[in-house]
C-alpha cells in the first residue's frame, strides 16, 4: 500500500494539491485495503485519514491499519473541513470522475478557505499497472471461471433455460470461493447470440442453437471475464466458419500485444481479420478492455486509444460477429501484458467449436 500511495503523493506537485481527498470505493480499497462500502480517504504527504461511519470503524481500524480511522456521524464535509483545518491544508485534490455535481457543491460550500481542484484518474493511472499480487488475484477470478465454464458444459442442453445457465456458472463461481460475479452474466442462445450484450432471458436452449456465455468472479476485488460460445448438435458449415475466423482474429490480437504496441494496434490486427472476410460490419465493438478492481478498466484495445501498453497491464480480448436473426460468435481472454509478450490466464478451451448434445 506505501508504494502505491509514494506513487500517488509524486503526483501531486504537479496536480498542484497538498492533499486528495478519494471517494471512489475501489481507488480506497486500491490505496487502503478497506473494503467497507462508505467511507472516504483523506490523503496527506504525512498523515492518511480513512473517513467513515460507525458500521466500519472496527472494520476500518483492522484492514487499514496506517490509516487515522476518523468517525463520521452525519456529514462527510463537515467533519473534512474540521481535518484539514486542524492539518493547516488548504490546497485539496477531489475525484471529478466520481463525485456527483451535488457532492461537489455541498464541498465547495462547507470547506471554506480551501482551494478545491477537481482531478481526472489520479489513481486510475497508477492502477494501469498491476503489481503481482493484483495479478495473482486475477490469475483466480479467472480460474475459478474456467472451472465454472467446464462444469456448466455437462448441464447444457436443449430444454434448458438461458438463466438456468446463468445460475449454474454463478453457483459454481461461488461455491468455490468467488466473492461474487464479475457482472450480470450473459448467456445469448439461437438468434440472441447476435445481441453482444445478451442478458440471460427465460428462452429454452434448442437444438442447433449456438450459445454465447460471457462471464466472470470476482477475487479480492478482482474480477475476471470470459466468453465462450458452444453449438447443440452437429454445427453448420456457417457456424464452424464464423467461429474460426473470431478464433483467428482473436488469436491474432493475442499475438499482437506486447510492451510499446498501441492499444488501437491490436484492436486493428483483430479487425483487419474480420473485415477481411466481409465481415467488419457486423463486429461493432472494441476488441477488448482493461479489468481490475473495475470490470472495465483503462486502456480500452478500440480503433481511439493510442495507450502504449506496458508490461502489469492486463487486458481482455473479445472480438465477435453478430448476424441479426441468424446469431453471433465471441470468443474472450484475460491477458496480462508482460516483458517478453503476453500471458493468456484464461484456459478453458477454445481451439475449435465445442459441440454439446
Ligand atoms: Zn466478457
Ligand atoms: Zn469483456
Amino acid at each position: 500500500m506505501q508504494v502505491r500511495l509514494n506513487k500517488l503523493y509524486g503526483l501531486f506537485a504537479d496536480a498542484g494539491i497538498d492533499a486528495f481527498y478519494v471517494t471512489n470505493p475501489e481507488n480506497c480499497y486500491y490505496l487502503s485495503g478497506f473494503s467497507g462500502t462508505a467511507g472516504a480517504l483523506l490523503l496527506c504527504r504525512d498523515k492518511s485519514f480513512l473517513l467513515t461511519d460507525f458500521r466500519y470503524t472496527d472494520q476500518a481500524k483492522r484492514e487499514s491499519p496506517g490509516f487515522k480511522v476518523v468517525e463520521v456521524s452525519d456529514f462527510y464535509a463537515e467533519k473534512l473541513a474540521q481535518v484539514l483545518k486542524e492539518n493547516c491544508i488548504s490546497r485539496l485534490g477531489c475525484e471529478g470522475d466520481h463525485l456527483s455535481y451535488n457532492q461537489f457543491l455541498i464541498l465547495k460550500d462547507k470547506l471554506v478557505n480551501v482551494d478545491l481542484k477537481v482531478t481526472s484518474g489520479l489513481v486510475e493511472e497508477l492502477r494501469l499497472d498491476k503489481d503481482n499480487t493484483e495479478i495473482k488475484n486475477i490469475e483466480e477470478a479467472v480460474r475459478l471461471a474456467d472451472l465454472a465454464f467446464d462444469q456448466v458444459l455437462t448441464m447444457i442442453s436443449p430444454g434448458v433455460s438461458e438463466r438456468e445457465v446463468a445460475l449454474q456458472l454463478e453457483y459454481s463461481m461461488r461455491s468455490m470461493g468467488a466473492g461474487g460475479v464479475a457482472f450480470n452474466i450473459i448467456v445469448a442462445s439461437g438468434p440472441r447470440s447476435a445481441l453482444p450484450h445478451g442478458v440471460a432471458s427465460s428462452r429454452l436452449l434448442r437444438k442447433k442453437d449456438l450459445v454465447t456465455m460471457d462471464f466472470g468472479s470476482i477475487y479480492r476485488g478482482y474480477h475476471s471475464d470470459i466468453t465462450r460460445t458452444v453449438v447443440l448438435g452437429k454445427p453448420e458449415p456457417r457456424q464452424k466458419e464464423i467461429y474460426s475466423i473470431v478464433l483467428e482474429a482473436q488469436l491474432r490480437a493475442i499475438g499482437a500485444i506486447r510492451p510499446g504496441v498501441r492499444a488501437s494496434d491490436v484492436d486493428r490486427a483483430a479487425r483487419d481479420i474480420i473485415a477481411g472476410k466481409g465481415y467488419g460490419e457486423r463486429f461493432g465493438h472494441g476488441t477488448g478492455h482493461g479489468l481490475g478492481l473495475n470490470i472495465h478498466e483503462k486502456p480500452k484495445l478500440s480503433i481511439n486509444d493510442n495507450t502504449i501498453l506496458q508490461a502489469g497491464m492486463v487486458v481482455t480480448v473479445e472480438p465477435g460477429i453478430y448476424l441479426p436473426d441468424w446469431g453471433g460468435v465471441r470468443i474472450e481472454d484475460t491477458v496480462v501484458v508482460e516483458e517478453s509478450g503476453c500471458r493468456v490466464l484464461t484456459k478453458a478451451p477454445k481451439e475449435e467449436l465445442i459441440i454439446l448434445s
